[in-house]
């Protein structure tokens, strides 16, 4: 019998250690969090932008974070936008939708998975938006449409270019048909916005994925990515299971999209302001040492003239 002592035994082990592993709630509010080395202060990977010092990781961050690092904190206005009613489907599969968006706004506080914000940068002023992962899965339905439609309209309204952070892993199912038709409506926004002749830079973050890359997020006049960002359309087992190949180690993730042509540009987060604002000042002419230069150009040119003539 002495083997069935050891496995009760056993199984006691086992209880005490699932018993001990904290909850979602605590880990969230945790000052602690993981990465490569284990656990890491929540508040120095803050200090580095939400960057690991060892792997280089770029941490999922939410809406306020991305325009803290982007614009400088208090730096920057957050727009109101308009927030459709709520459920329109009165949908609901283990749980409410209600409840679910319930819970999404108290963990995020905010309305929408989607914020825009304007600020200035190299003295430029920018509408920018972001999604946060951790609202729904940064799934986009009407509210969030609604979102990125009034920040193309600002942007117009102010002649100010479009800088948009994506993320989140497609339409929300819960509004099947209504967040399906904001792939068309945030498409035909992006198209207003170039007839204007304004700038839209689009920088993915991890993950972006779904009905976002198929719409909005891949029409940027410049698509700049975050290191190892999963970019994709349909899921890495999906592909592989309707291809039947093996997919390389990095399918899906910046540096392969980039190889495939479409991503421009991988930038490490420190690095974004800097290389968004110089982007920012050359397709707006508003770079002095370009505009020396071209003054430079002309007048030489205009010497060349005088003297042939
Ligand atoms: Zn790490």
């Amino acid at each position: 019998m002495n083997w069935i002592k050891r496995v009760l035994h056993i199984g006691e082990k086992i209880k005490k250690v699932l018993k001990k592993r904290p909850t979602k709630e605590e880990i969230e509010s945790s000052d602690w969090t993981s990465c490569c080395k284990g656990p890491v202060l929540k508040k120095e990977l803050e200090e580095n932008l939400w960057v690991c010092n060892s792997c280089g990781k770029h941490h999922r961050i939410g809406c306020r974070q991305r325009f803290d690092i982007f614009f400088g904190k208090n730096n920057y206005e957050i727009l109101e936008t308009p927030i459709p009613k709520d459920d329109p489907l009165r949908f609901e599969d283990s749980r409410k939708y209600t409840d679910r968006l319930k819970e999404a706004r108290k963990k995020t506080n905010q309305d929408c998975a989607v914020m825009i914000a304007r600020g200035k940068i190299n003295e430029i002023n920018i509408t920018a938006g972001a999604i946060n992962f951790d609202f729904m899965g940064g799934s986009v339905a009407s509210a969030e449409g609604e979102a990125i439609i009034t920040g193309v309209q600002h942007a117009i309204d102010n002649n100010n270019p479009f800088v948009f952070f994506p993320c989140g892993g497609g339409q929300r199912m819960h509004e099947s048909p209504i967040a399906l038709a904001q792939m068309t409506r945030t498409t035909l926004a992006v198209n207003e916005l170039k007839k204007n002749n304004l700038p839209y830079i689009v920088c993915f973050t991890d993950p972006t994925a779904g009905g976002i890359t198929a719409s909005f997020a891949m029409l940027g006049d410049v698509a700049i990515a975050e290191p190892n960002s999963l970019i994709a359309f349909a899921g890495r087992r999906v592909i592989q299971a309707t291809v039947k190949e093996d997919l390389p180690e990095n399918f899906q993730r910046s540096e392969y999209v980039q190889e495939c042509g479409f991503v421009d540009l991988i930038v490490e987060r420190k690095d974004l302001v800097e290389k968004i604002g110089t982007l920012l000042s050359i397709l707006l002419k508003k770079n002095s040492v370009i505009s020396t230069e071209e003054n430079e150009t002309s007048e030489n040119s205009q010497t060349l003239t005088r003297a042939a003539s």
